[in-house]
């Protein structure tokens, strides 16, 4: 997960990569802010020779300008298949995330209902919720990760928001792991997936918060490339979340941690998943004081009745 190029993720010696030329680049497109619609924004860091800026109006961090849609599908053809490399070590690395994700939704919503994972990978959260007794359904772009996961019987279907034909409101729950923050337009997709919920229907999204990590290692001088941009595009914190959730029509919207990531020792990117460990490291070097800002968390919200 070090992006198109080889990039290290750390680096105490090379300066960030100089800015490409907005004016000539070529299947990059700029945008506006997707949590407020403003376009003033400020450069918070250049990563992979990407900009990541702030909005101005509003605080949302993005990537701008970014690939346009039709070049980052090229860019996920060599990223994908090296994501989802082994089945085992994911499903370790995200097992006690699944398993307090699925034992939350069992609380929130009515047994035996209906679950779209989106981005569902292997399939381990779908165990979860089988588990627990709930109809569970997948989505992914990769199809050696929806192979896997069909061949363990799930519904599972190849695909996008976009590409993928749901009914309006066939869902009592949709989940989405680490996903919103891949999404071009991120408030298109909540749309999209508050018009599959039924209404009352329950969302509960996971999402990394990369920019307190960056600033904190901005202060001891350490280059990195943690935003991974292009392929992340967003970096939520709890109150842009909040806020387009809210905008897209959601209430009751609650960001709390949900568990802590595990990767194994070997498990080699795995610093740049959940950038739990990094999070941990720092939380101990600073005894104490950055601390949860940084950790990946989970947000959940209603569609309205
Ligand atoms: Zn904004």
């Amino acid at each position: 997960m070090t992006g198109a190029n080889d990039t290290p993720l750390f680096s105490k010696e090379a300066g960030p990569p100089l800015p490409r030329n907005i004016a000539t680049g070529s299947g990059e497109i700029s945008v506006a802010c997707n949590v407020c619609g403003a376009s003033e924004e400020r450069l918070i860091a250049v990563q992979n020779s990407y900009r990541v800026v702030a909005c101005a109006q509003c605080g949302f961090v993005y990537v701008n300008p970014r690939p346009d849609e039709k070049t980052l599908a090229g860019l996920y053809l060599s990223y994908l298949p090296d994501k989802m490399e082994d089945p085992e070590s994911w499903q370790d690395y995200m097992k006690t995330v699944f398993s307090n994700a699925a034992a939350e939704i069992a609380r929130r919503a009515p047994k035996g209902g209906s679950v779209l994972d989106i981005g569902c990978g292997y399939g381990f959260f779908l165990d979860e919720m089988r588990e627990r007794g709930f109809a569970a359904s997948g989505m992914d772009v990769s199809k050696t990760a929806v192979g896997y996961a069909a061949k363990r019987g799930f519904d599972v279907r190849l695909g996008t928001l976009d590409t993928v034909a749901l009914a309006d409101g066939s869902f009592d729950v949709v989940t989405m792991f680490y996903v919103l923050e891949h999404i071009p337009d991120p408030l298109k997709a909540l749309l999209q997936v508050k018009r599959i919920l039924r209404p009352g229907g329950f969302l509960l999204l996971r999402l990394p918060h990369t920019t307190p990590i960056v600033k904190a290692l901005s202060v001891l001088g350490i280059n990195n490339n943690l935003y991974d941009p292009p392929f992340h595009l967003n970096d939520f914190s709890a109150a842009s979340i909040k806020t387009l959730l809210q905008k897209a029509g959601f209430t009751g919207a609650h960001t709390f941690i949900g568990g802590v990531t595990r990767p194994p020792e070997d498990l080699k990117r795995a610093v740049t998943l959940g950038f739990g460990l990094i999070a941990e490291a720092l939380y101990m070097l600073s005894f104490g004081r950055i601390a949860m800002p940084g950790v990946a968390k989970n947000t959940t919200a209603y569609k309205p009745r």
